[in-house]
């Protein structure tokens, strides 16, 4: 297996902590991979997938990155913040209005240098790539060398991040004393999945991952996984073989759309605050753990005695939220 060099940016083993009072409830032991201790700046899963993409980019000669995300971006304010480490300029295409008030993620994606461009829903959903293309060659022309991340830095190097995360789970395992019988995570743009099923895929030969997409459906995002995979075998030079099968996404929780909340999903985010003192964010970590939870109660994960919820981070994508929270 050829693995890719990356950049280091996280200094640790992300701790794994036992939900003590969730695992009461619901008769399982229940634990939680807090990757969002990944930093601060660059706090949550994207940063992961960052230290293979910003390599390639250092690799290539790049001083400018491009990319792309909602107004909120945990993503593009990751980029922003890592862009600023190594000296590079920052460029981030947003989908959302201008007019909103300038907080969360935005705010720090401003105050770590970054330029946003602001689009259109339409324009995002149907020419988020052209327009990237587009600045890229602006940019070229000013002689700058940029390079252009997709949403979410989910393509096939950014599996990496969460392939690598996946053994990092099992050397914890060992030093715990535990073995999970599943991992959980949200599912947004894929490559964290994507990750975690390859690792288990390579060391264990069946995975225990499953996804709660948080947009789309399902099948679209077995479709993607599928793709990125392919593209990661290419760079490791080496085929697994699986069946799309395997690939588990549960679907039924994406509620009234991406980055959309509902009263219900708020009022679980209250309760698991207040229940584990540990704050989940609305747009992935709150949804995939209501979704877990619900699943659990129906009976889906029967049988799983010991299971592991991967906590992506967003927390500062909470503060544009805070209206909605009623005290
Ligand atoms: C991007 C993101 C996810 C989803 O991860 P993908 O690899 O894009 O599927 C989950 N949680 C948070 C907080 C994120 O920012």
């Amino acid at each position: 297996m050829k693995m890719p060099k990356k950049i280091k940016c996280i200094n640790m083993q992300t701790p794994i902590m036992k939900l003590e009072n969730l695992s009461k409830e619901l008769g399982s032991e229940i634990y939680i991979k807090r990757d969002d201790f990944t930093g601060i700046e660059f706090s949550g899963n994207k940063v992961r997938k960052l230290e293979y993409v910003l390599k390639d980019a250092l690799d290539q000669g790049a001083d400018t990155l491009i990319t792309c995300g909602g107004i909120q971006s945990n993503h593009a304010r990751a980029t922003a913040a890592l862009a600023a480490k190594l000296g590079m300029k920052c460029y981030l295409v947003l989908r959302g209005d201008e007019n909103e008030r300038i907080e969360g993620n935005r705010f720090l994606s401003l105050l770590l240098g970054a330029q946003i461009k602001f689009i259109s829903k339409e324009d995002y959903g149907e020419n988020r790539d052209e327009i990237m293309n587009k600045l890229a060659k602006n940019l070229e022309t000013e002689g700058l060398k940029p390079y252009i991340i997709p949403e979410g830095a989910s393509n096939g190097l950014g599996n990496f991040g969460y392939l690598n995360a996946g053994f990092e789970i099992m050397e914890q395992e060992k030093e715990m004393g535990v073995e999970f019988d599943l991992i959980v995570t949200a599912v947004g743009s894929g490559s964290t999945y994507g990750g975690l099923f390859l690792a288990d895929k390579i060391k264990k030969g069946v995975s225990r991952a499953v996804g709660f997409n948080v947009c789309n459906d399902a099948p679209t995002f077995v479709k993607r996984i599928d793709g990125y995979l392919k593209d990661t075998f290419k760079i490791l030079e080496e085929q697994i073989d699986y069946s799309t099968d395997e690939i588990k996404i549960i679907d039924g929780y994406v509620g009234n759309g991406y980055g959309l909340s509902r009263n219900e999903e708020i009022e679980f985010i209250k309760k698991f605050a207040k229940m584990e003192g540990i704050i989940l964010d609305p747009v992935y970590t709150g949804k995939s753990m209501y979704g877990f939870y619900n699943e659990f109660k129906k009976g889906t994960f029967k049988g799983k005695k010991k299971i592991l919820f991967i906590h992506t981070g967003g927390l500062y994508g909470i503060f544009s939220k805070s209206d909605l929270f009623k005290f």
